[in-house]
Formats: C-alpha cells, structure tokens, sequence
C-alpha cells in the first residue's frame, strides 16, 4: 500500500493547490520560548504548547502542517548538548503535528540545515557529504517513525546539505519529499540566489534530480521575489512546486522584531504568485494563522 503522503502529490497531478502553514519562531516566542533556548525541546516540555499552534493552522485552513524539528539534526542539536535526544525529540514532534491533524490532511517532517558549513566553504572542519546524510538519515527515520506523511527539508542554503538531505529522506522512506532553498535577492542585478550563487532554474534542477518530489523556496524575502522565483522554476520543469515566503523583512524596534507584511498585505500577493504556476502555498518567518486563513480563502475562492 502506497503511504498517505502520495495523495498529495496525486491532488497536485489532478489540479488541485494545497496550503501550507505558516511561521513557528514568533508563535514559540510569544508562548514563551526563550532566545537560545532549543525550540524542539518544547515537543517534549511543552507539548500542549506545539499542538495548539499546529491545531491553529489546521483550523485556519492548512492542508499540510510540519512538525516543530527545524533543527533536529544530531549536528544541530549537539549546539545544545540534546543530540543523545535526536530520536525522541523528532518521534514527538512528529506524534505532536499527527495528534493535530484532521483526516485528509498532511503532516510534514521538517528538516532544517544543520548550520555547519560543508567541507568546500569551512575553513576547518567542513561537514562531508556522507557527514551530512547520516545525520539527516538519523533525523528523517524517527521522523518517518513518529508517522510524517512526507519529508519538508527547507531553508536550505548549501547544494550539497539539500541534497544530501533529499537523499537520506528517500532511503529511509517511501514517502515524498518536498525541497526548498533560502534566496537573497541581489539588489544591484535584480535578481534571486541563493547564498552561494544558485539561480531558481538551478536550484529547481538539481534538487528534482536529487530525488525531490516536490521543489521550490522558503523563507528568503517576500512574496513579490517568490512570485519572480517560482516563476523561473516553472520555466525549466512541470514538477510540483511550493513556496512559502517570509512575511517581508524583519522590523527591528528596539528589542523587537516586527515584519512588514500583516496577512491583508501578504495574501493580495498570492494570485500572481498562483498564476506563476505554484502548487503549494504557505508563508514562513512573521507570519501566524491569520496570514495562513486568508490565503487558504483565497486558495479555495479561485478553486471553481
Ligand atoms: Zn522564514
């Protein structure tokens, strides 16, 4: 029997757009998450916590919800002295988004970077490619263990931790797995790369040909540069493509961190960004379930 994730895959094939969810950081930090302190560390202490902000992007009309394990690799975990919690911390976090979830919609396995440089940029001790793939493997199988239906890896900013994490997820697991990468947008030559020169064309390409399902970008800029991202994609493939943008830039005031897009301001976005061919839409750092509920609106009203 085929894994539930599929059918994501086949609503796409079939002509249909998902909606993703929204942002984590700001909604742990106004629950009271601490700066330094290890967000996936809340799966275990407070779990009531996670669920309510995965219960809020289910109502607000999500069609897929990812896990709280942005950083729940071994080598990102370790920065906290939590990697012997590898497994359980991801398992429950997986349980937490699964408990959340309505029937018919999904549960994604987030796998952020492990923020350590590869080999070929670090001065010293650079991860290696096999490095990298264990330690998303480790990630990705009690992930799949705590019943993800597919596999987010995102914010990514190196090719090679992409796709060694593509990689690690599709051997550990017969389930689709979803790619982005993080994009700056260059200013002085208009135009979008990744940190270390990729192009949208490129990166579409070569995360596809590392085995993604689906491909597109997160986090990054805002939904104008998603819209000219996703754009460009669709130029070089027919694959499913997603994007989940930030809401703006950060606003810093003080000690607080604002973002300049509120959901009204976010979502009028959205058609362009539907018309440039995007599949699955949802929104990253800044935004809440009120961003999510009027894209998920917009998603269903063009829907006819
Ligand atoms: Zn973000």
């Amino acid at each position: 029997m085929k894994a539930r994730g599929w059918e994501v895959i086949e609503r796409i094939r079939g002509g249909q757009t998902l909606v993703f969810d929204g942002g984590y950081g700001t909604m742990l930090f106004a629950a009271g998450l601490l700066n330094g302190a290890c967000p996936e560390l809340w799966n275990d202490t407070h779990a009531d916590v996670v669920r309510g902000i995965h219960q809020g992007y289910f109502d607000a009309g999500s069609d897929i919800v990812e896990t709280n394990t942005f950083g729940g690799t071994r080598l990102k975990l370790n920065e906290y002295q939590l990697g012997d919690r590898t497994r359980e911390l991801n398992e429950k976090g997986a349980r937490l988004a699964r408990a959340a979830a309505p029937a018919g919609r999904f549960v994604a396995g987030s796998i952020g970077p492990t923020s350590r440089l590869p080999q070929d940029y670090a001065l010293d001790e650079g991860v290696t490619d096999e490095e990298y793939e264990a330690t998303f493997r480790e990630q990705a199988t009690a992930l799949s263990e705590g019943g993800v239906d597919l596999f987010a890896v995102e914010t990514m900013m190196f090719p090679q931790e992409a796709t060694a994490a593509i990689r690690a997820c599709r051997a550990v697991a017969d389930l689709p797995v979803m790619a982005t990468m993080f994009f700056q947008y260059e200013e002085m030559h208009d135009r979008d790369r990744t940190m270390w020169g990729e192009s949208a064309a490129d990166v579409a390409t070569n995360l596809l040909s590392a085995g993604a399902d689906v491909v597109g970008m997160n986090c990054g800029r805002g939904p104008d540069r998603a819209i000219v991202i996703i754009r460009d994609m669709r130029k070089v493939t027919d694959a499913p493509l997603i994007a989940y943008p930030n809401a703006g830039l950060p606003v810093t005031t003080g000690d607080t961190v604002t973002y300049e897009l509120g959901p009204e301001a976010m979502a009028r976005e959205y058609p362009a960004l539907l018309d440039a061919g995007c599949n699955i839409v949802g929104a990253c750092c800044g935004s809440n379930p009120e961003h999510i509920r009027l894209i998920s609106e917009l998603v269903r009203r063009r829907k006819k």
